[in-house]
């Protein structure tokens, strides 16, 4: 879905807009990362909600926590897929997923109304969403009452067509070629 550039859904009040960072290729979650850190160089405070990430891999989590401690807030739900013996990813869905990915809501709602935040970020929630771990509806009832003055950044690949509808910025990152497919498997520090 390509729009000719300035058409936008109408533009809100203030400057709280949502944006979504969606498809098969590499960047993501990355992205948003650049985003918080340039965020908290104007002087804002950010809150990071990482759905269906558990776990302790993720080395960005190291370093929020040495270096950003008090200007970007973070909280992981979900659980670990990685396989500590094998390191296989558990693709399966369980209750303990939607039951993580309701905490992880709830998590939103307390990080958009604290009245603290100015930028926060949903890691994930498209996936999650279109997975069917937090319903749809849900998501887009939070992204129809955030406070206006909020920017809200949603990640994940499959953002589900009613998460693009509500969006004023949508990127999809497409994989051109990724080193997964030669055979070389994620890399710490630089893919978690
Ligand atoms: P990143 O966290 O590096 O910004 P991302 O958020 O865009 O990546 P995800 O879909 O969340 O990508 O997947 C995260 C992991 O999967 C990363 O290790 C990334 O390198 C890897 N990855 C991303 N795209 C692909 C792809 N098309 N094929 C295989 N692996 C991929
Ligand atoms: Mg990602």
């Amino acid at each position: 879905m390509v729009q000719p550039l300035g058409v936008v859904n109408p533009i809100p009040p203030t400057n709280g807009l949502i944006q979504i960072f969606t498809g098969d290729g590499k960047g993501k979650t990355t992205a948003a990362l650049g985003e918080a850190v340039r965020a908290v160089g104007a002087g804002k405070r950010v809150a990071i909600v990482y759905f269906d990430k558990g776990g302790s891999h993720y080395s960005e989590r190291k370093t929020l926590k040495e270096c950003f401690s008090g200007s970007i807030d973070f909280v992981a739900t979900g659980r670990d897929r990685i396989d500590p013996h094998t390191g296989r990813f558990d693709f399966s869905l369980t209750q303990e997923d939607q039951d993580e990915a309701k905490k992880g809501l709830e998590q939103t709602q307390s990080f958009l109304h604290d009245g603290l935040h100015d930028l926060v970020i949903l890691d994930e929630i498209n996936s999650t969403a279109h997975l069917g771990m937090i319903s749809i509806e849900d998501v887009c009832a939070l992204l129809d009452h955030k406070p206006e003055h909020i920017e809200i950044i949603l990640t994940g690949r499959h953002a589900p067509e009613a998460f693009l509808d509500r969006a004023h910025l949508i990127t999809d990152v497409r994989m051109v070629k990724h080193y997964f497919y030669a055979g070389i498997n994620a890399r710490e520090g630089l893919d978690w």
